[in-house]
């Protein structure tokens, strides 16, 4: 436990200044050790044996709040025990609850059709702050505190900008009619022949789904205002994958993967792995498909991502990390944006079931383009939709976070009003907002 605490306060202090500044701040009830710190936090009791693991160490709604932030676990109470600051909201356990969806471990029954824990069953939705990452408030006010024991006048808050922007795009259908196959199921399913027979006839650059050039335009603009650090295209391809779920199959032609994967590996762009609807039922697929898009784009592939976000079970990742990735991009909700590990930073993946904090690096998925206008999911107009990620945007800005959007390219070209809205142009608006407002 000593290590997850350990990187748990200086997470909420900030990995720059955090290295001596965590050790001014405790994580203990005994009185006799008190005096060794600055400040101590008080158990609640959530890491308990007796307790962990067990229904009874959900907290219960409404959430008490201190200073205005929410609290899961411990009470807004705090005293002084001589220079000490004793605080009895356990911002440990409550940062904890959050960076590794335990919910999801003791909620194993609550899950979509698609294996999914429904963002709107989390309790960062049910108690309304799935719009806030709180680990970043409670990082604020520990700051604070730290400020008002000692004279560490010189702790500084984060700079208010986005550090990191992701564009990040996930390649479920390539292209839209370029085969036979397309062909028929457009004929019999959906256009008609006469049009469908026309699109086959496109070269493929023209085709509807082919919008690679238009999304890397988009990542280079806010490069060319932003420097090229600030912020990188992600394209995320399949590797395999057989369920239903995961048509078209694109992953087993070669070429067409090598070229998509020139095309994808352009200048401050990079390739992950968009790992398979049946990798996320049997994840030691995940093997396989990034051998096969390792084999098909002559590189190793460090990123991943999950399609349908379907990285259904918390200890699924260690597969993730298993097989060699460093990053994993999937930890958003599909049915509601958001910061759905409570932070808008990259975290460490910890296993809440051994307590181990993995090598894995997640970062937070703030919105997924269809999350915001589909029925089935959050409904919003264009202009609401726009209107809440800039939202999102303003706040990971205010905490020097990393804001990362996903896209997918067949949301973005000629049909993608079909889609239900305009996705080109809002992401269109949004980038140049975020430029205008200098986030
Ligand atoms: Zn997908």
């Amino acid at each position: 436990m000593k290590d997850i605490i350990d990187y748990i306060l200086r997470f909420l202090i900030g990995t720059d200044q955090a290295g001596w500044l965590s050790t001014c701040i405790g994580y203990t009830a005994d009185p006799r050790l008190f005096d060794r710190y600055q400040i101590v936090i008080i158990p609640s009791g959530f890491f308990d044996e007796s307790t962990y693991g067990t229904p009874r160490s959900l907290p219960s709604l409404p959430l008490a709040e201190i200073e205005g932030v929410p609290l899961l676990f411990g009470s807004p109470k705090t005293e002084w025990a001589g220079d000490t600051l004793l605080v009895y909201a356990d911002l440990v356990a409550s940062s904890f609850f959050l960076m590794t969806r335990y919910e999801e471990i003791i909620h194993r029954e609550e899950r979509d059709a698609h294996g999914r824990f429904p963002g709107k069953a989390s309790l960062p939705y049910r108690a309304g702050f799935m719009e806030r990452p709180i680990i970043e408030e409670y990082g604020a006010l520990l700051r604070r505190w730290l400020r008002q024991t000692a004279d560490y006048e010189e702790i500084i808050e984060p700079q208010a900008k986005i550090q990191k922007l992701w564009l990040t795009h996930d390649v479920d259908a390539p292209l839209f009619c370029q085969s036979l196959r397309h062909l028929a199921r457009e004929t019999f399913k959906g256009m008609g022949l006469t049009q469908a027979w026309k699109l086959y006839w496109r070269p493929e650059r023209q085709d509807p789904y082919y919008t690679f050039p238009w999304l890397l335009e988009q990542g280079e603009k806010m490069r060319n205002t932003w420097g090229a650090e600030r912020c990188q295209s992600l394209f995320f391809l399949k590797g395999g994958g057989n369920a239903p779920q995961d048509k078209p199959h694109y992953s087993l032609n070669l070429r067409l993967l090598h070229r998509l994967a020139k095309i994808c590996s352009a200048p401050g762009s990079s390739i992950g792995l968009h790992s398979s609807y049946s990798a996320g039922l049997q994840p030691n697929r995940i093997l396989s498909e990034k051998r096969h898009l390792e084999k098909a784009i002559g590189s190793v592939v460090c990123y991943n991502r999950h399609h349908y976000l379907a990285c259904r079970e918390p200890e699924d990742f260690n597969t993730v990390e298993k097989v060699g990735f460093t990053d994993d991009f999937t930890m958003g909700y599909a049915d509601i944006a958001g910061f759905r590990l409570g932070t808008c930073r990259p975290v460490h993946w910890i296993n809440p079931i051994t307590k181990r904090i993995s090598n894995l690096t997640l970062h937070p998925l703030a919105c997924m383009d269809a999350t915001l206008c589909e029925s089935k999911y959050m409904g919003l107009n264009e202009e609401e939709a726009i209107a809440y990620v800039l939202k999102l945007a303003r706040t990971v800005s205010s905490h020097g976070g990393e804001l990362v959007l996903l896209w997918h390219n067949d949301r973005v070209g000629e049909f993608s009003g079909a889609k239900g809205a305009d996705y080109r142009k809002m992401l269109q608006i949004i980038l140049s907002e975020i430029i205008t407002e200098d986030l």
